[in-house]
């Protein structure tokens, strides 16, 4: 129980408590944990000696914070709970609570490399059979290793951040055209935040997972379908990805999710040892994707085929170091029905089963279009937590 105004029975109570930054009245950026709907300033409360964090608290962004390492990210949110929960405490915290509709909320994280993966088995099915009709729906790699790619971290931006209709070439009858792309779409994902860092040369193992990994973001993974098409062949994504990455606000931490692990599917063939995970888990996040404010959508992450400590593993094999701030995301989340798909792609199959929202009807992402992912996951004691949202509204082409 919090003494926090209105945060019991609330989705952000006292066992959630995701971290972000946020700005106010114009002012610098400050790290906060939500609460409700309030943002306990911790800048100021490191700055009080209300929460100890070697100062990391108080800096722009949550890297520094997040290369602490775990031990210390459990005290700060033994800590922080103990202040929520301990009426004692509330005479000092209270002044230090912003409501959250007055204040702007920033991206968390310095983003380093980002990295996107290809890990549901229905979404890599679906687009094999939307792209390459009558062949094997998967390539023959696809249950051997994590497929993946490096994106542009440079362009990852928070949830609330206009997408500008990206343009480029595209494939026509009569050869390649420029202009905006006629295919938008979206991918709705999970993120995971890396905290602690590695030596070059080093292999991240499968259980050291959360070692590294600090939290979870929410993800949007804007794919120009037209683009993509013309140009993946044969180095992978591209220019068709890489205008524009959303991030949720909050980082939900590890520790918010302790109750969330599941087991992942089963694994056939049995896979290589440097990534036999055991146990195998996955995380029991049940997404939902709104089109305009309809739910067109509601993508489920356990049944995601390969599991974030084997996509970790998967990235560190060949020596490649990981850096604080790195991110990297699911692929899009796809379960087996259409109405669990992530990608506008799947929805009206490759556009030609268009969907109805309200009166009118969409294949892909219409200028002034807004989508909105969002995430619930099991807490504890029978609990719900929710993830922050990512949203992002389509502006037209420049
Ligand atoms: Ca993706």
């Amino acid at each position: 129980m919090t003494w926090v105004t209105g945060a019991d029975g609330s989705p952000y109570g006292v066992t959630n408590l995701p971290y972000g930054v946020f700005r106010s009245n114009g002012g610098q950026p400050r790290i906060g944990v939500r609460i409700g709907s309030w943002v306990f300033d911790l800048a100021g409360a490191e700055a009080a000696d209300l929460v100890l964090a070697a100062g990391t608290l108080c800096r722009p962004t949550l890297n520094d914070f997040m290369a602490l390492g775990r031990p210390q990210w459990t005290s700060v949110r033994q800590r922080i709970t103990e202040l929520l929960t301990d009426s004692a405490h509330r005479p000092v915290v209270e002044p230090l609570l912003v409501p959250l509709d007055e204040v702007e909320l920033l991206l968390p994280i310095e983003v380093a490399d980002y990295v996107d993966f290809y890990s549901s088995e229905h979404h890599a099915s679906n687009v094999g059979q939307i792209f390459r009709p009558g062949q094997p729906p998967l390539l023959p790699n696809w249950k051997h290793l994590p497929i993946g790619y490096h994106g542009r971290a440079g362009t990852v931006v928070v949830s609330g951040t206009p997408v500008t209709r990206p343009t480029g070439q595209r494939a026509s009858a009569e050869g390649p055209v420029t202009g905006p792309s006629v295919r938008l779409d979206i991918e709705a994902e999970v993120g995971f935040v890396v905290g602690v860092p590695s030596a070059l040369g080093d292999r991240v193992s499968v259980d050291d997972f959360a070692d590294h990994v600090f939290g979870v973001v929410l993800v949007n993974d804007w794919s120009a379908r037209d683009i993509q098409a013309w140009e993946y062949q044969p180095l992978g994504p591209f220019l068709g990805k890489s205008f524009a990455t959303s991030i949720s606000a909050w980082v939900t931490p590890l520790d918010a999710l302790a109750a969330a692990f599941v087991p992942a599917p089963d694994q056939d063939p049995p896979v290589v040892n440097y990534l036999r995970d055991v146990p195998h888990l996955g995380l029991d996040l049940r997404l939902t994707v709104e089109w305009n404010g309809e739910r067109v959508s509601e993508p489920p992450f356990a049944s995601m085929y390969w599991t974030p400590a084997q996509q970790l593993a998967h990235l560190t094999v060949n020596g490649a170091s990981l850096r604080t701030g790195d991110l990297y995301a699911s692929g899009t989340v796809s379960g087996p029905d259409r109405g669990q798909v992530g990608s506008f792609l799947e929805l009206t199959w490759g556009g030609a089963e268009p969907v109805k929202l309200g009166d009118e009807t969409r294949t892909f992402l219409a200028d002034g279009d807004t989508v909105t992912i969002t995430a619930t996951a099991p807490g504890p004691d029978g609990t719900t937590i929710v993830l922050g949202e990512v949203t992002g509204t389509v502006r037209p082409a420049r």
